[in-house]
């Protein structure tokens, strides 16, 4: 609801396979209005101390975060002080006896808000990457009333009716098409926040969304709890049967930071849990690690999040019709890129049915391995990674341990500035004169390499820690605009390595390596971005839209380029070998069966969720018939389980929304072919086409004609289908995005 608009935080998750984040911020540091700056100053002679999170950013490149001048005891009063200034600027616009033009309304509302839009920034990467038990009593308090804050802006109805003067006005045709997306987009903004709605309706709206955001906060800190707390703790060298050094390297070091010295402690996080489970010989303890992964949030314990799903599905249902939608996944659609549920149903199907005849193919194959070596198991849940391993190696004669010592993580952090260097012409100067929020971030300056112009600034903060996010994730904490003058973007990405010991190289996954890809795809999304207003700026596109350009840019890790120069041994300094590059490529569609399917089942879950209208949902019923129902294999569980599916529970942003990674990966797949029919990845052509129309216009244009201007036609769903390794049928080409 609140997306892009008002500025707000908004979950975004990578692929199939890593979670990631993005919070999409509408901001400046320049816009504080007259009546605003009487407020602060009768505040901070009040005052002895004025808060810094207030001030506007100071330091080089246009300004920087704070970091250092964090406490959590300012967040509160910050926040207060910034929510009331926004208030007043967005009155005064809402009270001007001038005519509304686009000026003087929807230009003047993009200057609104700076101030919150800085004290917000630093308060998500508080609350994604140093979410002490301090600051989650804050997050808590702060969570209902940032809710009924944004609500006060969209209902207030003088400040609607100038909207809604501007966008019906004959002037409209005037504007630039930049200045009249920005004119819709707050208008149906405001209509699908219930702008229209009577007096009464409205206060229960306000009252809904106050009561979700709760709800979301307890959910998301329910999550953390259980992640942060539980772990299996190996007190023997048996117990350790199968794992790689690597492995029991990030288990001993898991260990410390839990207080079990001389043990190996196995956390309960995708990124220790997965490769636990992919290599263990040790059955038992794989059953074990695997139930302590998917039972989090489900243990009807003080964090079970049953009941809180329950609610929120509730609250969702009444909401929808409140607003006069069928359901929430109807009043969720309508301006992605699907625009309806139906849509996003009929694709998510035709994959599914592929999806499941590779995985019965793909169990058949392990069941054998099984059985050849004795084993009377039947393959369970917890045994698909460790026999998909093993069939990997029997197939392919692909190790992955084998590709590790190529892949470290400061070579390939290296060959994605050059990646960037050879589409986008960046270049990336490492800078120590900014304020960081931890010892363990480093920052770049992004210049363009000809011009040497700076571009934008990008922010990296690889390794694990206590009160840190799970998964990957980008973040903007400013977007380029220039509304006011030219103003640059800083990004940052964000990832949960387990850091290795002093002067080691880390070495990580080639799952891990795509990621990495993925991730600084966003940044690229955001360093690439050329428009006037913040609202359109940059990765503030649809939901379903805005995983295209990260995903695209996984396709340069395996290009020859990038692995020749960049996945170089540790110890060596040889490239990779062309063999096992070619293994690498030859085994590229394996197991996508489980991929797809775990994925894939979540998303359809999601949807169902959020289309079954008001009915009393028990999510644990919910799950278990929604699976049964489309034949869910028995060997595979959904990749995100209802009481941990932070992408629709944490907040509104991907709910009804998962689905966006294949729809996105759609558009990817297809793109991808455009480099390969123009002779390769680095076609200086194609690359420029895609800076002009995907990676530079941000929202300034609707996605699917960005898309055909880039390719010259809307996206075919076969290079998908052929991505992943599955059959293209007549069937399937209907469903395209
Ligand atoms: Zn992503």
């Amino acid at each position: 609801m609140r997306d892009k608009l008002i500025r707000s935080f908004v979950l975004l998750f990578a692929t199939a396979m890593i979670g990631s984040l993005i919070a999409v911020h509408v901001n400046n540091i320049n816009g504080v209005n007259a009546l605003a700056g009487e407020y602060f100053a009768a505040r901070t002679t009040a005052t002895a101390d004025p808060n810094p999170l207030l001030e506007p950013w100071k330091g080089p490149y246009g300004g920087v975060p704070p970091f250092d001048r964090v406490q959590v005891a300012l967040f509160k009063p910050a926040l207060d002080a910034a929510m009331m200034q926004n208030l007043m600027e967005v009155e005064k616009i809402a009270k001007d006896p001038a005519a509304p033009n686009f000026e003087n309304t929807i230009a003047a509302m993009e200057r609104t808000g700076r101030t919150l839009d800085r004290v917000t920034t630093i308060y998500n990467v508080w609350g994604s990457t140093m979410a002490s038990p301090e600051f989650q009593v804050v997050q808590r308090e702060m969570a209902p009333k940032l809710a009924a804050f944004s609500d006060k802006i969209t209902q207030n109805e003088p400040l609607f009716k100038r909207i809604e003067a501007v966008y019906n006005s004959p002037a409209k045709a005037k504007l630039t098409p930049e200045q009249q997306r920005l004119s819709w987009l707050y208008y149906t903004n405001f209509v699908r926040s219930g702008a229209r709605l009577n007096p009464e309706a409205k206060a229960r709206l306000s009252q809904i969304n106050q009561q979700l955001a709760g709800l979301f906060t307890k959910f998301s800190q329910n999550v953390l709890a259980e992640e942060d707390s539980q772990f299996i703790t190996l007190k023997s060298g048996d117990e350790l049967a199968g794992l790689p050094q690597s492995v029991r390297d990030a288990a001993a070091a898991s260990a410390v930071t839990r207080k079990q010295p001389g043990t190996w402690v196995i956390m309960n996080t995708r990124s220790s849990v997965d490769p636990f489970l992919t290599y263990s010989d040790r059955r038992d303890l794989r059953e074990k690690v695997w139930r302590m992964f998917i039972n989090r949030g489900d243990n009807g314990d003080e964090h079970d999040n049953n009941a809180i799903i329950t609610e929120i599905l509730h609250l969702r249902a009444e909401r929808a019709k409140l607003l006069g939608y069928l359901t929430h996944a109807h009043w969720r659609l309508e301006n992605a890129m699907a625009k309806t549920p139906e849509r996003a149903m009929e694709l998510m199907m035709a994959v599914w049915k592929p999806a499941l005849a590779r995985v019965h193919e793909e169990v058949v194959d392990m069941q054998a391995l099984a059985t050849k070596e004795g084993s009377a198991i039947k393959i369970a849940p917890w045994d698909y990674r460790y026999y998909m391993e093993r069939v990997r190696k029997a197939k392919y004669d692909l190790d992955q341990n084998e590709v590790k010592p190529y892949l470290q993580l400061e070579k390939l952090r290296e060959g994605i500035f050059w990646v960037a260097g050879e589409l986008f012409n960046f270049n990336f100067t490492p800078v120590t004169n900014v304020p960081v929020a931890h010892p363990d971030i480093r920052v770049w300056e992004v210049t363009d390499k000809t011009t040497k112009k700076h571009i934008g600034l990008w922010y990296f903060d690889p390794y694990a820690r206590a009160g840190k996010r799970s998964g990957a994730w980008m973040n903007a904490y400013r977007s380029q605009e220039r509304v006011n003058g030219e103003i640059t973007t800083i990004v940052s990405n964000n990832a949960n390595f387990v850091k290795g010991k002093p002067g080691e190289m880390l070495l990580i996954s080639w799952d891990d390596a795509t990621t990495m890809f993925h991730e600084f795809g966003h940044a690229l999304h955001g360093l690439n971005s050329n428009v006037t207003y913040p609202s359109l700026s940059g990765t503030a596109v649809a939901r379903d839209y805005v995983e295209f350009p990260s995903q695209l840019m996984e396709h340069w890790l395996s290009t020859p380029e990038v692995l020749q120069r960049f996945a170089v041994h540790y110890q060596t300094g040889k490239p990779i070998p062309q063999a096992l590059v070619d293994k690498i490529n030859r085994s590229k569609t394996f197991n996508q069966g489980f991929a797809t399917v775990e994925y894939l089942a979540a998303a359809l879950v999601d949807m169902k969720l959020h289309l079954a209208g008001d009915k009393k949902i028990d999510p644990r019923a919910f799950e278990k018939e929604a699976l049964a129902g489309l034949g869910m294999p028995h060997e595979i569980v959904l990749r995100h389980r209802l009481p941990q599916f932070l992408h629709v529970f944490s907040s509104d942003s991907y709910s009804a929304g998962y689905y966006s990674y294949l729809w996105a990966d759609v558009l990817t797949a297809d793109a991808y072919g455009a480099f390969v029919e123009a002779g390769g990845p680095y076609d200086r052509k194609v690359a420029e086409r895609l800076r002009k129309y995907i990676f530079s216009v941000g929202n300034t244009v609707d996605p699917a004609e960005a898309y055909r201007a880039f390719r010259g036609r809307d996206p075919k769903i076969e290079a998908l289908m052929k991505k992943r390794g599955f059959p293209v049928g007549n069937a399937v080409s209907e469903a395209r995005p």
